[in-house]
């Protein structure tokens, strides 16, 4: 493995902060990280592993190495009349994972079309959208520990998969490096069209037959018409997730803002739309030195060019501590923060 000394990142986070590594090398295998990983020379630095950079904040130079995951392949592994198991390399780009997918005939993934980063990075947060996760279609995972080198296998169960969460994000964070994701895709797909505007759009668009091409063309309308796109003004996506509260602290916050959107996620307990609850604080379209709040988008965070990662985050200080006060929620970050 090539590695470079003090590498800018800039190119390399959706954000487009400019935060430097002391060390930069990208892997293409397996055996290639191993090996990094038992070099003396690179033992006792700290170590980043960076996919896409689409979910990160830099708000240091980072003084250890960053490996940029290049790991690739596509491998249909086995399938009969109902079921196929489809492997991919975790530096494989998302989106085109999905779309090889699509084109198989393999559902389960299309709502999640467009998402930027790695599907190395996906298991991370079990990352969402249209009214699905990948935890629903993922059968298990290969992740390389940090430590050792050793190669171990993660199934649904030992990934603890929540709402943008898994046991990589919490209690395992730092500690195995994703080399490859394995997805169990129904060949008889259900469609998932009842998911924000879904169906309106498949109407707009005049799509008659309803398949996971089509769904998968409609989402990638809705997400480019919606979401600002990184490559115009940086940004990570959502910079929060949605809160989760009781219902009973809902209901009392509802006598005084009777406007307050929630869904039900399990009994007794409601999400509130992040991106409402900064709106309501006046945060939509604000705009502080380089950074801000985007104009359409009260949960995306942007940086107008030459924002600093530790500006950004202060802004996210800011918000978090205005929704705080007005409504006592406490926001959660999606965005890891380095
Ligand atoms: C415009 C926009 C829209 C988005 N929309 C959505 C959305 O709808 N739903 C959603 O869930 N997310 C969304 N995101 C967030 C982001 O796309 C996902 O979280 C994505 O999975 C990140 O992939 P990445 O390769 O860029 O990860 P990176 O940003 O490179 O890394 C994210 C984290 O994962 C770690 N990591 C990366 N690869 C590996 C690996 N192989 N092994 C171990 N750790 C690893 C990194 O160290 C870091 O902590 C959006 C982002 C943007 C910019």
């Amino acid at each position: 493995m090539d590695i470079q000394r003090d590498v800018s990142l800039k190119g390399l986070n959706t954000f487009g902060i400019d935060a430097k590594a002391s060390y930069f090398g990208e892997f293409h295998s397996v055996a290639e990280l191993q090996n990094l990983i038992s070099n003396p020379d690179f033992k006792s630095l700290e170590k980043l592993i960076l996919g896409g950079g689409s979910n990160l904040l830099f708000t240091r130079d980072f003084e250890g190495i960053v490996l940029r995951n290049r790991i690739l392949g596509k491998e249909i592994l086995e399938q009969n009349e109902d079921f196929a198991y489809v492997r991919a390399g975790a530096g494989e780009i998302w989106h085109e994972f999905v779309l090889f997918c699509i084109e198989n005939g393999f559902g389960g993934l299309e709502n999640l079309s467009l998402i930027p980063g790695t599907v190395g990075a996906a298991p991370m947060q079990n990352i969402g959208a249209y009214g699905v996760e990948i935890k629903d279609s993922f059968a298990y995972l290969e992740a390389v520990n940090i430590n050792d080198g050793k190669i171990q296998t993660f199934d649904k169960d030992a990934c603890h998969f929540g709402y943008r969460e898994s046991v990589f994000k919490k209690e395992l964070k730092g500690q195995f490096i994703i080399t490859c994701v394995v997805f169990r895709l129904s060949k008889k797909p259900a469609f998932n069209t009842s998911y924000g505007a879904i169906k309106t759009t498949l109407d707009e668009m005049g799509i008659k037959e309803l398949g996971i091409k089509a769904i998968s063309d409609a989402v990638c309308h809705i997400r480019r018409s919606k979401l600002p796109n990184p490559a115009e003004i940086g940004n990570a996506g959502s910079f929060f997730k949605n809160p989760e509260i009781p219902e009973i602290q809902y209901n009392i916050l509802k006598e005084k803002f009777t406007e307050i959107p929630c869904y039900k996620t399990s009994p007794g307990m409601v999400k509130v739309p992040a991106g409402w609850l900064n709106e309501q604080c006046g945060w939509k379209g604000k705009v502080v030195g380089q950074t801000g709040v985007h104009k359409n988008q009260a949960l995306v965070l942007v940086n107008y060019g030459n924002a600093t990662g530790a500006e950004v985050k202060k802004l996210s200080e800011d918000i978090r501590h205005s929704v705080k006060e007005k409504f006592g929620i406490e926001l959660e970050t999606e965005v890891n923060i380095i």
